[in-house]
C-alpha cells in the first residue's frame, strides 16, 4: 500500500489524521459494533449544517436524519451489508439538515473488521454531497414524465379528432348521397326525375356511338288522366301515378332508364335495343298498364311513342320524334304504341 506518512509516534499520527479529517469535504463515519459508537469528522457535520460534534455519536443519530421515504430502503440495505449478504455498500438517500431541509447524499462504506461469524464489527464510510446532481436528475425524470404524458395526451386527442373527422366525413357523404337522391328523384313516384333522365340519355347516346349499338327512347302518357282526377279525386290520381310507375319499373330491364318526365308523362330509354324490340317492350307495358288495377274500380291506359337514335341526333331530336309518335297514338284513339314514322314500318 502506498504510504503518504510514516509517523514516529501515535500522537503525531493522530494529529495528522485529525487534520486530514478536518479538511476533507466528505463526511466520514466510523461505526464500531461492540460499543455502538460512531465517530464523524467535521465535514459530516458541515455538510448537514450541524455544529461539529453537536449530535450524539451513535447510530440512532444517523437513522433519525434519514428521509422517511428512504428509511426502509436504507435500513434494508445496511442490514444486508452488515450481515454479509451484500458485499459492496454504495447507496443514495436524503438526510435531514439542521434547517430541516433534506440533502441528497451518496454513502460509500467498507467493512474494516468482522466478527467470527463474518458479520461486520467495524465499518468506515463517507457521505458525498450529490444534491445538485440528484435534484437535476429528479427534475429531468419529472420533465420527461410530463413530456411523455403530454405527448400521450396529444396523441390521444389527435386520434379522437381523427375519429370525429371520420364520423363527420361519413355524415357528410351520407348527406351528399341524400342530396343527390333528392335532386335526381321524383318525389311522388320515387323514380328518376327529368333532370336525371336528361343526364342518362346523354350518357346513353355517347355509349351508343362508342359501341355502335341501337338506342331507343319511349314516351308514354296516361290517357284521359284528367278524368281520373275528376271522378276519383286528386289523391286517387296520385296513387295511379305511383302504382303505374312501380308497375313499369318492375317490368323493364335493369339497364333501361325510366323517369317521370312531368305530370302524367313518363320516359324510357332502352339501351342496345332495336326500334322493333322497343315497340314490343312498350306493347308489353301498355297491356300491363291496361290490366293493372290501381284500386278495385280504378285502372288506366297509356299511349306510347317510340323513337330510334340515329347518328347526328341530339337528345331533343330523339325526344321530339317520340313525342310526335305519341301524339299520333293519342290521335288514333289512345291506349296504343306508335313509333317514329320514318324508320319503323308496322
Ligand atoms: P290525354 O289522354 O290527352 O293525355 O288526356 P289527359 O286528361 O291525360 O290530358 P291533360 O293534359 O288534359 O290532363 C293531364 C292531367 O294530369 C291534368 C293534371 O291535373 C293531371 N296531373 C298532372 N300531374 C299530376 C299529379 O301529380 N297528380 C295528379 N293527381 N294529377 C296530375
Ligand atoms: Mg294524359
Ligand atoms: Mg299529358
Amino acid at each position: 500500500m502506498y504510504k503518504t506518512y510514516q509517523h514516529e509516534s501515535l500522537i503525531e499520527a493522530d494529529r495528522t489524521l485529525n487534520q486530514l479529517l478536518d479538511v476533507i469535504v466528505e463526511g466520514t463515519w466510523d461505526w464500531r459494533a461492540d460499543t455502538g459508537h460512531v465517530a464523524r469528522n467535521p465535514g459530516w457535520y458541515r455538510m448537514l449544517g450541524y455544529a461539529t460534534g453537536g449530535l450524539k455519536q451513535d447510530v440512532f443519530t444517523w437513522e433519525n436524519i434519514i428521509h422517511p421515504d428512504d428509511y426502509a430502503r436504507v435500513v434494508d440495505y445496511i442490514e444486508s451489508f452488515i450481515s454479509g449478504v451484500r458485499e459492496d455498500y454504495c447507496i443514495e438517500y436524503r438526510c435531514r439538515k439542521a434547517d430541516d431541509t433534506y440533502l441528497w447524499i451518496r454513502d460509500h462504506a467498507h467493512i474494516i473488521s468482522r466478527h467470527p461469524d463474518g458479520s461486520a464489527s467495524r465499518i468506515i464510510g463517507a457521505h458525498e454531497d450529490i444534491h445538485q446532481y440528484k435534484t437535476i436528475q429528479v427534475e429531468l425524470i419529472e420533465q420527461n414524465r410530463h413530456l411523455r404524458d403530454g405527448s400521450i395526451t396529444l396523441e390521444n386527442s389527435l386520434q379522437q379528432k381523427a375519429r370525429e373527422l371520420e364520423e363527420k366525413n361519413r355524415e357528410l357523404e351520407a348527406k351528399i348521397r341524400q342530396i343527390e337522391y333528392i335532386s335526381n328523384t321524383d318525389q311522388l313516384t320515387e323514380i328518376a326525375n327529368r333532370k336525371r333522365f336528361v343526364e342518362d340519355i346523354q350518357h346513353e347516346i355517347r355509349r351508343a356511338l362508342r359501341y355502335k349499338h341501337p338506342l331507343t327512347l319511349a314516351i308514354f302518357d296516361l290517357d284521359l288522366f284528367k278524368n281520373i282526377n275528376d271522378s276519383h279525386g286528386h289523391g286517387a290520381g296520385d296513387q295511379a301515378l305511383k302504382s303505374t310507375a312501380e308497375l313499369v319499373r318492375s317490368n323493364i330491364r335493369s339497364v333501361d332508364c325510366f323517369a317521370r318526365w312531368g305530370g302524367e308523362e313518363f320516359t324510357l330509354i332502352f339501351p342496345n335495343m332495336t326500334l322493333e324490340n322497343a315497340v314490343l317492350a312498350c306493347e308489353k307495358l301498355r297491356k300491363l298498364i291496361q290490366q293493372h288495377r290501381i284500386e278495385p274500380d280504378l285502372s288506366c291506359t297509356a299511349s306510347f311513342g317510340v323513337s330510334l337514335f340515329t347518328h347526328g341526333d341530339c337528345f331533343e331530336d330523339l325526344l321530339r320524334r317520340a313525342d310526335d309518335a305519341l301524339y299520333r297514338a293519342k290521335a288514333k284513339g289512345r291506349n296504343l304504341v306508335e313509333s317514329q314514322a320514318e324508320v319503323f314500318v308496322s
